[in-house]
C-alpha cells in the first residue's frame, strides 16, 4: 500500500527542512487525486443547483447527488438510500437526532453515553435534557480503560430511551464493543434507542448498520478523505418516518401554504435549503476509493502499524500510553509525567511530526483521569513503517530535550 502515498500530493510537502510525517488523521485525513480531481471536475463541469430545475447541469447535478447517496448506501449497508441524510458531519448528524428526538423525551428519562465520548457526543444530549428535563448518564471505563460493560448493564433500566457510544475513542483509542452493547440496550427496551459515532471507525473498519442493529450512525466525510462539511447520518426508515423534521426551508417540504404546510418525504423531510451538492458527490468518491484500497487490507495494515506505534512508544522512558495494546483503532494516546504534552507537540512539529495535543475534546474522560491531555499519534492508509520509525525517534529526541 506504499504506492498509496503518491495519491496524496500534500503528504510529500516538508515542514521546514523536515519532511511531513502526518500522524494527525484522527483530527482529518489528507486527500486523494482522485477527491480533489472529483472536487474540481464538479465545478469545472457539473454545477448547479439540485432538484426541480428544468436545464441539463441541474439534471445533471441531481443525478450525481443522488447516485452518491445510493454509494453511502452501500459502504455503510443501509438498506435504503432513503435512510441516508446528509450532514456536515457526525457533530452536524448527532444535533440532527437530539433536536428531532425532543418531542419523544419526558422528565426522568435517561440517556446513557461514554466517559470517553467526544464533547458532540455529550453536549447535544446534555442541551436535549435542557429542553426535555431527561438525565445524561456517563457509563464509566474500567481501569484498563475500556468500557465498563458489567456497569453498562447495570444501568440499563425501563427510563434509559437512548445510548449514545463512540466505536472507537478518539483519546484512548479504544475500539469498544457496540454491537454487543446495541443488543444489551434492545434487551432492555425493544425501543431503546441506540446512536453509534463512527467518526474514528469509518475510515479503518467496515461497517454494518444493519448487522450492528442500532437506530442512528453518524461520520464524518473529512475523516475519510473527503473534504470538511460532508458527512452523514444513517436512521433507521420507519424511525425517520415517524420523527419530525428539524430545520424548516426548501425542499424538506411537500406544500407550503400560510394555512400549514406539509413536508416532503425521506431523506429530503431532513435536508432543507441547498445541501453541500458537490461535497457530497465527492464524498461518495473518496468511499469508492477506500473500497478499491479494501478495508480489509486497510484494517491489516493499520493493525499492524498501530501495534509497533504502541510497542515503540511503550518502550520509551517513562512513557505511558492510555488503554492496551489490543482491541484498539488506529491511534496511540500517551501521558508523559513530567512533560507537558503541547511542549511535546511542539518538539515534534519542528521535526516535521504532526499529531495532536490536549483533550481531544474529551473534557470529561480526561477530568475522570487526572490529566490535561495526551500527545495522540493517529494513523490512516497511507502511513508506512517509515513514519512510524521516524515518529519514535522524533519522540525519544524531544522528551531527551524535554527532560
Ligand atoms: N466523535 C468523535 C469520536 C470524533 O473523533 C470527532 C472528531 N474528532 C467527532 C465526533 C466530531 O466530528 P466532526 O468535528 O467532524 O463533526
Amino acid at each position: 500500500m506504499t504506492d498509496e502515498r503518491a495519491q496524496f500530493p500534500l503528504l510529500s510537502s516538508s515542514v521546514g527542512k523536515a519532511p511531513l510525517v502526518y500522524l494527525d488523521n484522527a483530527a482529518t485525513t489528507q486527500k486523494p487525486l482522485c477527491v480533489l480531481e472529483a472536487l474540481e471536475r464538479y465545478y469545472r463541469r457539473v454545477n448547479a443547483n439540485i432538484h426541480r430545475g428544468a436545464h441539463y447541469l441541474s439534471r445533471l447535478a441531481t443525478e450525481q447527488h443522488e447516485a452518491a447517496r445510493q454509494t453511502v448506501a452501500e459502504f455503510l449497508h443501509a438498506a435504503s438510500p432513503r435512510e441516508i441524510l446528509f450532514t456536515s458531519g457526525t457533530t452536524a448528524g448527532i444535533n440532527l437526532v437530539a433536536q428531532v428526538l425532543t418531542s419523544s423525551f419526558k422528565p426522568g428519562d435517561e440517556i446513557l453515553t461514554t466517559t470517553d465520548a467526544h464533547h458532540s457526543n455529550i453536549v447535544p444530549w446534555q442541551m436535549l435534557c435542557e429542553r426535555t428535563g431527561a438525565v445524561l448518564r456517563p457509563i464509566p471505563l474500567t481501569p484498563e480503560l475500556r468500557l465498563d460493560t458489567a456497569a453498562y448493564e447495570q444501568m440499563l433500566n425501563p427510563r434509559t430511551r437512548l445510548v449514545a457510544i463512540p466505536c472507537v475513542s478518539n483519546a484512548l483509542g479504544a475500539a469498544h464493543p457496540v454491537q454487543q452493547m446495541t443488543a444489551a440496550a434492545k434487551r432492555n427496551r425493544r425501543d431503546t434507542l441506540v446512536l453509534l459515532d463512527g467518526a474514528q471507525s469509518t475510515a479503518h473498519q467496515a461497517v454494518d448498520v444493519q448487522a450492528l442493529g442500532c437506530d442512528f450512525y453518524v461520520f464524518s466525510g473529512h475523516k475519510i478523505y473527503a473534504p470538511t462539511g460532508t458527512g452523514a447520518l444513517w436512521g433507521r426508515e420507519e424511525l425517520l418516518e415517524q420523527l419530525p423534521p428539524w430545520q424548516g426551508g426548501g425542499e424538506m417540504i411537500a406544500e407550503v401554504s400560510f394555512a400549514g404546510t406539509t413536508y416532503n418525504k425521506l431523506p429530503f423531510k431532513y435536508e432543507a435549503g441547498t445541501p453541500n451538492i458537490g461535497g457530497n458527490i465527492v464524498l461518495a468518491e473518496a468511499l469508492r476509493y477506500v473500497q478499491r484500497v479494501g478495508l480489509e487490507r486497510i484494517a491489516a495494515r493499520e493493525q499492524a502499524l498501530t501495534r509497533r506505534l504502541y510497542d515503540g512508544l511503550a518502550a520509551l522512558d517513562g512513557v505511558q500510553i492510555l488503554g492496551a495494546r489490543e482491541g484498539r483503532g488506529a491511534l496511540v494516546s500517551i501521558v508523559v509525567p513530567g512533560v507537558h504534552h503541547y511542549d511535546l507537540g511542539t518538539l515534534l512539529d519542528h521535526m516535521g511530526i504532526a499529531v495532536r495535543t490536549g483533550h481531544h475534546c474529551c473534557q470529561p474522560l480526561m477530568a475522570s483521569l487526572g490529566i490535561t491531555g495526551t500527545t495522540r499519534y493517529s494513523l490512516a492508509l497511507y502511513n508506512n513503517e517509515d513514519d512510524v520509525e521516524r515518529a519514535l525517534s522524533a519522540t525519544r529526541r524531544a522528551l531527551d530535550m524535554l527532560r
